[in-house]
């Protein structure tokens, strides 16, 4: 065993799977663009009352997941990221940005932090796509993220998930629904568990969110929020559920949805896959036009956003087989030398092959010409070009298409023009 280790509820990616991550993201970015929407990278680290605010202090997040420090002693606490939605509200706000445009359309992909118990599908360290529209959260727009979120599962070839749906009402709405909770709950406090106890004073809708089997016929008896909801609430929530039928796009209402963040107003969804484990949730999302006001903002930014973990989603993927297909990195040549003294000349014409577009390998570790056709064809190298005295003499190079075993001699122009039309008919996949 080694000496170090990664750190627990941490993990590696390799260059197999990194090249799964490479493909989805790729996919992210395209239909991100498809949908207007433009990339955004904040800091991985944040003040912590950025969190504490916009995430809001009764949440588990900020309760006993975050990772903070502080840098010196007088110092302001510091906080790796949670989640990136605070951070991007963060940023819009620092930089005035709706002033140049009423509405603003941001994606990212990055790396979050929770200190959370490390299992299948939950880790310390994990990375989420996701997307926030900011200036407005009408039901188009709310639709529009949903949409584009699922159009990209629908583009992995993703089958089986479940996107469920609820609406949160606004402020008011949940207030009301705040004080039908606790009257509810209370003559039940003795059988709540501690931390039910705890949400019943500063947050009953969290209780809903336990886990507890204990639990779950009380809380499947308690009111529900719908039914608290005022006219235009629902008028919304059904807007943006005629816009999910419009585009096919098969959704469950689920009342007893809430979702952990105390920012969410209104639409609220999250979307399980049946593929994975305790740990179900790919994504999930929702508007949050209450949270510019929590971090300062004089003005209130109506916003929507959806956040989908990549580990799980690959998960998944890996369970669906959907990379099965996955093209390989593989180079198209590889130049093997067939005497050491010709190394410098093959490593130039590796040069001139790469210069020319052309995905190419070459040893570097001085191996036989034996060990070096045995690397080719371990990485499915379609090509081998030779390099021996004859061909640096007559400038005629021996090319084995390693598929076929057909080999031709052809000059370097010629070798250049036929792998520049194979490369092109592949293109690099990275
Ligand atoms: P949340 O921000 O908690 O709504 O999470 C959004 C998505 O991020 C979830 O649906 C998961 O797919 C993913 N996720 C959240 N926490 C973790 C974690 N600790 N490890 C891996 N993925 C996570």
């Amino acid at each position: 065993m080694p000496q170090y280790q990664a750190v627990k509820g941490t993990r590696d990616i390799f260059p197999e799977e990194a090249a799964q991550w490479k493909y989805v993201e790729r996919v992210v970015h395209t239909f991100a663009s498809l949908y207007g929407f433009s990339e955004i990278r904040t800091p991985v680290f944040e003040y912590t009352e950025l969190f504490q605010r916009g995430i809001g202090s009764t949440t588990d997040i900020v309760g006993k997941e975050m990772f903070s420090f502080q840098p010196d002693p007088k110092g302001r606490s510091l906080t790796l990221r949670p989640e990136m939605t605070a951070g991007v509200m963060r940023a819009a706000l620092q930089k005035n940005l709706l002033s140049s445009a009423p509405v603003h359309k941001l994606y990212y992909i990055g790396e979050l932090f929770r200190k959370e118990r490390p299992q299948a599908g939950r880790q310390r360290q994990f990375s989420q796509f996701g997307a926030e529209l900011l200036g407005v959260s009408s039901p188009a727009a709310v639709a529009e993220v949903i949409t584009l979120m699922m159009e990209i599962f629908d583009s992995l070839g993703l089958h089986g998930l479940k996107l469920r749906i609820n609406s949160l009402g606004d402020t008011e709405d949940r207030l009301r629904y705040r004080e039908a909770l606790q009257l509810y709950f209370t003559p039940f406090h003795d059988i709540l568990d501690e931390a039910s106890k705890e949400r019943l004073e500063k947050n009953p809708l969290r209780i809903l969110d336990s886990k507890n089997p204990a639990l779950q016929e009380l809380i499947a008896g308690a009111p529900r929020l719908y039914d608290y909801l005022n006219d235009s609430s629902v008028q919304d929530f059904e807007k943006v559920l005629f816009y999910l039928a419009e585009r096919n796009i098969a959704y469950d209402i689920d009342y007893r949805l809430v979702r952990g963040l105390d920012y969410y107003c209104n639409t609220a969804f999250e979307v399980t896959s049946s593929e994975l484990g305790a740990q179900d949730a790919i994504g999930g999302g929702g508007r949050y036009d209450g949270l510019s006001r929590e971090l300062g903002s004089s003005v209130e930014v109506p916003a929507v956003g959806f956040a989908v973990g990549m580990e799980r989603l690959l998960m998944t993927m890996e369970k669906q087989g959907l990379f099965a297909l996955l093209d390989s990195d593989n180079p198209l040549v590889y130049v093997v030398v067939q005497q050491q003294d010709l190394v410098d000349h093959g490593l130039q014409i590796a040069w001139r092959l790469r210069r020319a577009g052309i995905k190419t390998e070459i040893d570097l570790a001085a191996r036989s010409m034996k060990a070096q056709m045995r690397e080719a064809n371990r990485i499915s190298a379609s090509y081998a070009l030779f390099i021996g005295t004859m061909e640096c003499t007559t400038g005629l190079y021996a090319l084995k298409n390693l598929v076929t075993s057909e080999q031709t001699t052809l000059s370097l122009e010629a070798v250049l023009e036929l792998l520049r039309e194979q490369a092109e008919k592949e293109p690099l996949k990275s």
